[in-house]
């Protein structure tokens, strides 16, 4: 989603005459994107802003922005703590972006523009002027959250749920397809609400929309609530044939209680019976997590109910993460918060049993032969005479193989090609092409 962001902030600018500068030295303009959702992540904005001060000092003409939530929150006060900032633009702010530019450059004065919008997504630009060939590509379908989960600051920052019409969705999917594209993923923070609240269009049927594109191989999208995860999703599941064999469904506890306190509106059983019924519909799905440990009053007990619910869901993949007070977010104000070194032994623990389960996972597709979207070549190239790919499968397991045929190098690129699988790894598979 961050990625997707900035390449928009540079979508944004290209009409000025903006481009990627090779080094920060040769920067006109550095923009600064910001993540708040973890203190990790905030920190890490602080500190790159920081150090922003030593470039602006060798080039005083270079003009700092800072964007995303970090900038949402801040505002002002931004600009207060880091004088060499000289704008600050919020989450609903991009679109302005061009806007805030001319205002610094006419006026010298610092620019801070955190203001709100509500309704539709305004128009950014879509990939227009983009010429990035990639196969695989971002689209975002909604911004902004409402579900106001205790311990989150996403709904804070970026504002409301608003959904994009179904119609600019196909339109930029379309172009990315001309483009090259061959897989999309739909991006938000809350996908399977989308179009709920303006009554536009469901997202199994958004799906449904998106599978029509020629040219198109295979849909993926993130991330989903399991609140939401409807009976029509699941089968649209069951209908869609480019409707990727992977779901990310973060879960963030095993236990009830903790679960209500998080107010995720779930139970550990609504969750557990969603995937037996998505694994009825599409037997091979892999299904990935974000799981938060350590959450104010999480017993060692709470703590045994999330690593049986490992146990029981075998996930493909695991984002596991130690609780975090973001302010203003609610679950700062509850008591019996864990200490740090429980945490840390806790996040050590999960992610140890969650990698027992994504090697066996792994290991299940030795001897298979599974369709890989061709993305690239793959990191490691040692022979010239044979070229390493790199490619996903519907499953979203990154495969790297041994290509066959004297086609060239870019012919097979955006190709959905068979591989036998001979290797497993905990990250990737290996195998060759047949
Ligand atoms: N909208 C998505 C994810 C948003 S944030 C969803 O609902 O799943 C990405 C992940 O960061 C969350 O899934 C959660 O696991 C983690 N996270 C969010 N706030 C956190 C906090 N205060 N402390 C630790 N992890 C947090
Ligand atoms: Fe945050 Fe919950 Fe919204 Fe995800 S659903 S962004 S965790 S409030």
């Amino acid at each position: 989603m961050n990625v997707y962001d900035s390449e928009m902030f540079g979508r944004v600018l290209r009409p000025m005459g903006y481009v990627p500068a090779e080094t920060f030295e040769d920067a006109d303009l550095v923009i600064v994107n910001t993540c708040s959702v973890r203190k990790k992540a905030e920190e890490k904005a602080f500190s790159f802003i920081g150090r922003l001060n030593k470039l602006k000092r060798k080039n005083p003409e270079l003009v700092v922005a800072v964007g995303g939530c970090v900038a949402q929150q801040e505002g002002a006060a931004l600009v207060s703590r880091f004088p060499w900032v000289d704008i600050v633009f919020g989450t609903r702010a991009v679109g302005r972006l061009p806007e805030l530019l001319r205002r610094f450059e006419e006026l010298k004065t610092r620019v801070v523009d955190v203001t709100m919008d509500t309704g539709l997504i305004e128009a950014l630009p879509d990939h227009d002027h983009d010429r990035t060939p990639d196969v695989s590509r971002f689209v975002t379908i909604m911004r902004g959250c409402d579900n106001f989960c205790s311990y989150c600051i996403v709904p804070h920052v970026r504002g409301r749920e608003t959904s994009r019409t179904p119609e600019n969705i196909i339109r930029e999917i379309e172009k990315l397809v001309a483009n090259g594209a061959r897989e999309v993923t739909l991006l938000g923070q809350n996908v399977n609400s989308y179009g709920l609240k303006e009554k536009i269009c469901s997202f199994p049927d958004l799906l449904r929309k998106v599978a029509q594109i020629d040219g198109l191989f295979r849909i993926r999208f993130a991330t989903s609530h399991p609140k939401d995860l409807s009976d029509d999703l699941i089968r649209a599941y069951g209908e869609l044939d480019k409707l990727c064999d992977h779901i990310h469904l973060p879960v963030q506890s095993g236990s009830d209680r903790i679960l209500s306190l998080m107010n995720r509106r779930y139970t550990r059983e609504v969750y557990i019976s969603r995937i037996e019924r998505l694994r009825q519909v599409r037997p091979d799905i892999s299904v990935s997590s974000d799981m938060i440990v350590g959450f104010p009053g999480e017993t060692d007990e709470d703590f045994k109910m999330t690593l049986d619910l490992v146990d029981t869901v075998k996930f493909d993949g695991l984002f596991a993460f130690k609780y975090s007070d973001r302010p203003p977010a609610p679950a700062v104000g509850f008591s019996d918060k864990v200490p740090d070194l429980v945490k840390s032994q806790r996040l050590e623990a999960l992610l140890a049993l969650e990698k027992t389960y994504s090697r066996k996972n792994n290991d299940r597709y030795i001897g298979r032969v599974e369709q890989v979207l061709v993305e690239g070549l793959s990191k490691k190239n040692v022979k010239e005479d044979e070229i390493q790919y790199s490619g996903r499968t519907s499953s979203n397991k990154v495969v790297n193989f041994m290509g066959t045929g004297a086609e060239s190098y870019k012919g097979k690129v955006g190709k959905i090609v068979q591989v036998s699988i001979e290797k497993a790894f905990p990250h990737s598979l290996w195998g060759k092409e047949r």
